[in-house]
């Protein structure tokens, strides 16, 4: 186990309560053998935020997960959890959830949205040992992973991110009130890339 990397406990957690909906318990129990994690099953993280869920763990599991369903199930699955993993911490972070607010009363609605991820950057970089910054083009806001852990030591050949696309799907949705962005995860650092990069497409007005 990597000792060095962590996600904090509710984050694991509601990744794995997620999948539970999902693929219930013996579903989920059967991802966590397979992918070596046996100390998890019915032995879920605690429900806090302290930064004890190792980098390793996200990513075996992501792993497991694409073995047993193919990569379309996985991506499935792994953008539905990273959407209540999303709720879930904006509940359990109590006070976030009216800081991303106050953060997001400005200007136009480009603006807002900027705004809002350059929140949740920080947040997600405070909270947990993921690194991310927020950085844009003409079309673009691009969500820039300098330290993933869902990839994390893996070698893949296709982006396998797609907690993060989950977590963007959930903050936008939340931030604009419901509405849908095209939310793609377009480089990966599983993929030999430097960083791991997600790209929000700017709605037009
Ligand atoms: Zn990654």
């Amino acid at each position: 186990m990597s000792d060095e990397f962590f996600y904090p406990n509710v984050w694991g957690l509601s990744i794995l309560l997620a999948l539970e909906e999902i693929l219930g318990k013996n579903g989920v129990s059967a991802a966590l053998n397979l992918a070596g994690l046996t100390h998890y099953v019915n032995n879920y993280p605690p429900d806090n935020i302290k930064k004890e869920f190792p980098f390793e763990a996200v990513s075996k599991l992501q792993q497991a997960l694409w073995d047993m369903n193919g990569s379309r199930g996985a991506q499935v699955l792994a953008v539905r959890s990273g959407e209540s993993t999303f709720t879930y911490s904006l509940e359990k972070f109590g006070k976030v959830q009216q800081a991303a607010a106050a953060a997001m009363k400005v200007g136009t609605k480009h603006m807002r949205i900027k705004a809002g991820l350059l929140f949740f950057a920080k947040f997600f970089n405070a909270v947990s040992d993921q690194q991310v910054r927020v950085d844009e083009d003409d079309t673009h806001w691009l969500w820039v992973i300098e330290r993933c852990p869902m990839c994390w030591q893996r070698t893949t050949d296709e982006p396998v991110c797609l907690l993060g696309v989950g977590v963007l799907n959930a903050a936008t949705k939340w931030a604009t009130s419901g509405d849908q962005f095209r939310i793609k995860a377009v480089q990966c650092i599983g993929m030999g890339a430097e960083e791991g990069i997600i790209k929000i497409e700017k709605p037009s007005g």
